[in-house]
């Protein structure tokens, strides 16, 4: 028995196929392609779910960062804070608006972004907005970042890519806060579309219909404003995500029950448990594990793979060491030691308890 990061055929079972061809049936039918009914019931249930106004479908998770900045007017000669520790999207769309990327530490225990770090930061530079992101699934301490950034008018948008279904300590779903909120649903997300897409939720009709220009060319009923560009999500993908909606509370709850049984079958073993905190916030995306070292970490990972267990190193590097990020200003001490000690161990809504069994045994083992 092996027990592989992603195991999609039975995330896409046979059921959720019968269920998934009609609708593309009646997409064909109808010849609806873009923006069609689906999106329009998913982006109604999203924002409820969400408890945020309006929530609004683009082409991917960072087209939407990309949107969100855009939307608040962040461009050339701006700097924009960013955690150290993230995908590269966070990075390439302050970048893409011709932006200036800072970095900002990150929490040694959670890789989440360290308000001390961005109090320091703001010391030397004058930042335009922030990007907290809510990175393995948890909840970025986006209540403390608001009492430095509100006063000093600093935009907050958060990358909620990894954090479908998380809530922020004091209970505010993510994406329900004041913020613009972006998500992904590429296919290995929490809410994941056979193909790209991503949202935004926000709370003002006045960003909803910037947004709304914004994603498709600056167009709307009196024509074109401005040029926006091309970042629609196609009625295809809304389909196949209001379908999976309905799934949504029940493969979180399993994502849960699973974290909580390497939570405490994991505890009292020399590694620390990055979410261990976070039981009941955090969206478990991911679970990541800090050991030692990187060569404890690499020497888990050769481990764990021998008994048919994957792993995934994400990330492997802090966003301020990648080639693109080198000289870029900010802190990054913290980041750099995070990365070298991290690794995630599988965890998706369909694992059997004989597979966590496994996965625990295992790394016992290694410590034994
Ligand atoms: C996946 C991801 C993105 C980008 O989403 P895409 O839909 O792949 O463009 C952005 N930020 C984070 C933290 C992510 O994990």
């Amino acid at each position: 028995m092996g027990v592989p990061i992603y195991q999609f055929g039975r995330l896409h079972n046979e059921k959720l196929r019968q269920e998934v061809l009609p609708r593309l049936a009646k997409i064909m039918e109808e010849n609806s392609f873009i923006d069609g009914s689906y999106n329009a019931s998913f982006e109604r249930r999203f924002a409820e779910k969400t408890k945020s106004q309006h929530c609004l479908l683009v082409a991917n998770g960072t087209d939407a960062l990309e949107l969100a900045l855009e939307a608040h007017g962040v461009g050339h000669g701006d700097k924009v804070g960013i955690p150290g520790i993230t995908f590269y999207a966070t990075a390439e769309a302050v970048l893409n608006r011709g932006a200036t990327p800072i970095l900002i530490d990150v929490d040694a225990k959670t890789g989440l972004m360290d308000p001390a770090s961005l109090l320091r930061i703001l010391g030397d530079h004058q930042l335009k907005a922030i990007m907290p992101v809510h990175i393995y699934g948890m909840p970025a301490p986006i209540r403390a970042l608001e009492a430095i950034c509100k006063p000093r008018e600093i935009v907050i948008i958060e990358d909620a890519a990894q954090a479908h279904g998380a809530t922020l300590t004091d209970g505010t779903p993510v994406g329900g806060t004041e913020n613009l909120t972006t998500f992904s649903f590429y296919p290995t997300k929490n809410l994941g579309a056979f193909g790209d897409a991503g949202g935004i939720t926000m709370q003002t009709n006045e960003m909803k219909e910037k947004l709304i220009r914004l994603r498709n060319h600056g167009r709307d009923a009196a024509g074109i404003r401005f040029f926006g560009r091309n970042s629609r999500c196609d009625h295809m993908q809304a389909a196949v995500l209001d379908l999976k909606l309905d799934y949504f509370d029940a493969h979180q709850e399993n994502r849960r029950t699973a974290a909580k049984f390497y939570i405490d079958g994991l505890k009292g073993l020399p590694l620390e448990m990055a979410g261990e905190d976070h039981l009941q916030t955090s969206s478990w995306h991911l679970f990541p594990i800090l050991l030692k070292d990187s060569a404890e970490k690499m020497a888990i990972k050769a481990h764990l793979e021998t008994a048919g267990i994957g792993t995934a190193t994400f990330y492997i590097k802090s966003l301020g060491e990648e080639i693109p990020l080198m000289d870029v200003p900010g802190e990054k001490k913290t980041s750099i030691r995070f990365a070298e000690r991290v690794i995630c161990i599988p965890i998706h809504p369909c694992l059997e308890k004989e597979e966590l069994e496994l996965v625990v045994s295992t790394i016992k083992k290694f410590f034994a």
